[in-house]
């Protein structure tokens, strides 16, 4: 067998990779004559590529790296995990230490009566959970009528069949037979694309009675519940206007629909607390947690389930769950992650030093001619680009056209910084110090300039 390592030349690993690797959400035949960037280490906020190159990750990964690369107590605690009982399920009126104590912790951090999880190896998987779990949830209070689950269009709420109906991004749904029934979409509370001449707050509160809106039209007995994610993640870091949330709370309350907060992105202290919920004032009945568990170390997701939730499910069998729910590794390692957070006091840092500092960089970049406005929650920003500011318009080419443009220009000067559409996002390790901030705003700015460059040359602007 070809042992394929680190120092084989880039140019090999590449051939490798466009021959056998299919990679996610790529067009593989494109990225086949371009060849993938290797990544080869990792430390701290900074990735290393097989070319040498030391890139600053201002996405943690996919927004989940949030106690930085490089932390090798999560490996030890993986190794003598893997040791003593590298695995067994959960299934069969059995149980092991890790997952026990990572319920338990996890049940201690969330707020409210949010005591109770249920395991699984990612946000996706969680979320089809969450489909199952509250459908079934009515159906035990006999009100088995009560299955629509209303989400938002732009909404990420997972990949599988089941959470990629519940998100609502539509290039997802044109292919492989998405979305299933009974999942309804409202709009999203983007004020910056669709607020047209309204003020935030009037729109934010428009967008919010869509819901109510949704309940009216579909029955009240026909809806479970309503699922968002606090700030929107991968629908281009859309902070909705304050006026939002409470209002989605009170439909919630007043009509008894389940809420569920999708915390994949927000939870374990992207926002300054350990749940988005929490920064946005949000009572879910129902959370969903994936990537910052584990800051990524190991694959691990579940759903934190309220006491009245968790006790109708408990009177009956739940016909689900998977192979890997509370893996005793994953588990050991998410715990040994909610460790570090905690006794470093990770989530102090982001609310009184980085998100402080970062969010004063970050809106400082409205200053450049090509940035209309800049967003920020805790560590979580995005960026419009825009030919017009005071118009808030959209550029004449298709959209992402310009994003791409900019991302390029930024991972060529060894910046991670990605696009939606042509909005440009970040949401970097937690630990990131105040100089690194520096240096992402440095770069980043002059990614910037060099992409309104092109866009001049190129006749985009
Ligand atoms: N929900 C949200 C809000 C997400 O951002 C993501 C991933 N980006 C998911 C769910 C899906 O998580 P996973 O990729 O672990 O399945």
């Amino acid at each position: 067998m070809t042992v394929i390592t680190n120092h084989m030349p880039t140019a090999e690993l590449q051939a490798l990779d466009a021959a056998h690797h299919m990679h996610p959400f790529t067009a593989n035949g494109e990225l086949s004559q371009k060849g993938a960037r290797i990544i080869t280490r990792a430390d701290g906020v900074h990735l290393t590529d097989s070319e040498g190159h030391q890139i600053l990750d201002a996405m943690a990964g996919l927004w989940c790296v949030n106690i930085g690369y490089g932390r090798g107590e999560l490996a030890e605690v993986a190794a003598r995990q893997m040791r003593e009982l590298p695995y067994y399920n959960t299934f069969f009126q059995t149980t092991h230490v890790p997952a026990i104590a990572l319920a338990a912790k996890i049940a201690e951090l969330a707020p409210g009566d949010l005591n109770n999880v249920f395991f699984a190896g990612s946000g996706s998987e969680a979320n089809d959970t969450n489909i199952r779990m509250v459908r079934h949830y009515w159906a035990l209070k006999g009100k088995p009528s009560k299955s629509v689950i209303i989400s938002r269009k732009n909404a990420y709420h997972g990949s599988s069949v089941g959470s990629g109906s519940l998100g609502g991004m539509s290039g997802m749904h044109a292919q492989g037979g998405m979305p299933i029934p009974d999942i309804h979409h409202i709009n999203q509370p983007n004020w910056w694309a669709e607020g047209g001449d309204m003020p935030p707050e009037d729109f934010g509160l428009q967008r919010a009675r869509e819901l109510e809106e949704a309940i009216l039209e579909l029955g009240e007995d026909r809806v479970a519940a309503f699922i968002a994610e606090p700030v929107q993640g991968a629908g281009g870091v859309i902070v909705p206007p304050d006026s939002y949330w409470p209002e989605i709370q009170r439909i919630c309350d007043k009509y008894e629909i389940l809420l569920i907060a999708d915390e994949v992105i927000c939870g374990f202290g992207r926002t300054g607390n350990w749940f988005g919920s929490e920064t946005l004032n949000i009572r879910p009945d129902i959370m969903t947690i994936a990537k910052g568990l584990s800051s990524g170390y190991a694959p691990i997701g579940g759903s934190i389930v309220s006491d009245e939730v968790a006790s109708v499910i408990a009177g009956d069998e739940f016909n689900h769950g998977y192979t890997y729910s509370g893996h005793p590794v994953a588990a050991a390692v998410a715990l040994e992650n909610l460790r570090i957070l905690e006794e470093e006091n990770i989530l102090g840092h982001v609310r009184d030093v980085a998100a402080p500092y970062l969010k004063q960089k970050w809106e400082a970049l409205t200053d450049h001619p090509l940035v209309g406005e800049a967003r920020i929650v805790g560590m979580m920003g995005s960026i419009a680009l825009t030919p017009n500011k005071e118009a808030r318009a959209a550029f004449a080419s298709d959209a992402g056209t310009v994003g791409y443009i900019c991302r390029e220009r930024c991972f060529a000067n060894n910046l991670v910084m990605r696009h939606v559409g042509d909005r440009m996002i970040i949401s970097p390790p937690l630990v990131i110090t105040p100089e690194q901030i520096d240096v992402l705003i440095e770069r980043a700015t002059k990614s910037l300039d060099e992409c309104y460059a092109e866009l001049k040359a190129q006749d985009l602007l």
